[in-house]
């Protein structure tokens, strides 16, 4: 079962509830029952489902006590709630690379897990926010393993290390890192080389390299597809390489990638990013609460806020405002002209509510993105007081529809998607305000 299915089942058992007149006891335990199975299909460890299916119920019949209360509104917080405690590394603290000095970023693993495919890409992901990046091949061991990382390299313009002559990976490391820190390089990726088994002779040399570099932060790549297993793996590296956080890497149509996950996460290792392709933009950076809202397919606002916070894009006041529940067809067009800056479509797609999302797997990235420019033209042919405002006025005077219509050289359609679409950003930016208001004080502020 891929990630998708996953959050299709449970979704779908929710929405039973929601959907039942009367919510007793027999719909609620239908309901636990089904997202006990889905997550156990997608590989998910039976004691942390089993663990999950108690909290929840224990959870649901707590709150249900409580005069007043919304059951299928506190049903839905607490399937949501819980999956990301599923998924969440608590009280881990994450690496933040910081501007004007050197971090050196150590990459460990096995052979084929991923590990230089990712080191590209987290290194392009630093590039375009604004660090000087350099990558630094200490696989010495595989045969064209330079290669493989200079050709990466070269077609992500990314400034490279290597040796063909060197065999001992230890001085091709701390040479290469010499190197960039004198050249003022503020993150210096260092790829090491990965075996087919654990084998002792790695681990020393793991052990070796990390002494040479002295790493600020050592990334273990893992393969996804390995399921539960991933536990054991981490806790196996754990033991000698004193790494800091995880990347998985071919979440992209995994079945087991849930299973990964909360394996991972009850290693109390932080993942910290997860590798979804091939391409070099396939990587996304990884929190329990993102990853669960684009599990259940509502859309990830929140997140896409933050992606074009750090890419440094056009900001208005959409943040400001977004956060205080509002969106006005402004903030709308704001924001999608920011998501034509961000690069593959694909990705950031995943991230909004209902219609975008879906049109992207409709009709793919280059239609998606003809249509996106259309919906901007159509805001540009509307009103500053239009702008401004969440749309109510072209219902009252639909008049208005036509003629930006007709400005925009659109349909009256297209127009009515355009409010359609600012409904849905709006509903979005209110649940996410109320959600955040009825957590504890820290939580749910990403
Ligand atoms: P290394 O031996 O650990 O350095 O692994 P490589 O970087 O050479 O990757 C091994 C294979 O996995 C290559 O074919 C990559 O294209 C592929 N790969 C890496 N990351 C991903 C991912 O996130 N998704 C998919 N589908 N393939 C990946």
């Amino acid at each position: 079962m891929v990630l998708a299915d996953l959050g299709r089942r449970i979704n779908n058992a929710v929405s039973e509830v929601t959907r039942s007149n009367v919510v007793d006891q027999s719909v609620v335990d239908t309901m636990l029952k089904e997202i006990s199975n889905a997550l156990m299909e997608a590989d998910v460890d039976i004691k942390l489902v089993i663990q999950l299916r108690k909290k929840l119920k224990g959870k649901i019949e707590a709150e249900e006590e409580k005069p007043g209360v919304n059951k299928k509104k506190i049903i839905q917080k607490a399937v949501f709630d819980e999956l990301c405690d599923l998924v969440d590394v608590k009280e881990a603290e994450v690496f933040k690379p910081k501007k004007k000095q050197t971090n050196v970023i150590m990459f460990v693993g096995l052979q084929g897990a991923g590990k230089t495919t990712t080191c590209t890409k987290l290194a392009v992901y630093y590039q375009r926010r604004g660090f000087k990046v350099g990558m630094v091949c200490a696989d010495t061991f595989r045969a064209g393993a330079f290669d493989q990382l200079k050709q990466n390299a070269t077609k992500a313009r990314i400034p490279y290390f290597g040796s063909y002559t060197e065999s001992d990976p230890v001085k091709v490391a701390h040479e290469g890192v010499e190197k960039f820190k004198k050249e003022k390089f503020e993150i210096i990726i260092v790829d090491t080389s990965g075996r087919h088994r654990q084998e002792e002779e790695l681990f020393k040399e793991m052990v070796e390299i990390g002494e040479a570099v002295k790493p600020n932060q050592t990334i273990m790549v893992l393969d996804a597809s390995i399921g539960q297993a991933a536990e054991a793996q981490a806790r196996a590296f754990k033991e000698s390489s004193n790494f800091g956080a995880i990347i998985l890497t071919k979440m992209d149509g995994h079945a087991k990638g849930g299973g990964a996950i909360s394996a991972v996460a009850a290693s109390k290792t932080p993942i910290v990013f997860i590798g979804t392709g091939e391409h070099i933009h396939d990587l996304e950076s990884f929190t329990a609460k993102q990853f669960v809202s684009k599990l259940l397919g509502i859309g990830d606002i929140q997140g896409l806020m933050e992606h074009v916070k750090t890419l440094n894009l056009d900001q208005n006041d959409s943040i400001k405002n977004f956060q205080e529940g509002k969106f006005t067809l402004r903030d709308l067009q704001s924001q999608m002209n920011n998501i034509l800056k961000m690069g593959p479509l694909s990705k950031i797609a995943q991230m909004l509510p209902g219609g975008i999302g879906d049109m992207m797997n409709q009709v793919g990235e280059e239609e998606t993105s003809k249509r996106f420019k259309r919906m901007i033209c159509i805001m540009d042919s509307m009103t500053k007081t239009e702008l401004d405002s969440d749309g109510s006025l072209f219902i009252d005077e639909p008049s208005r529809i036509i003629r930006v219509a007709r400005g925009s050289g659109t349909s009256v359609t297209e127009v009515e998607a355009v409010l359609l679409q600012r409904n849905m950003f709006a509903r979005m930016a209110q649940t996410t305000k109320n959600m955040q208001q009825n957590m504890p004080p820290g939580m749910g502020k990403n």
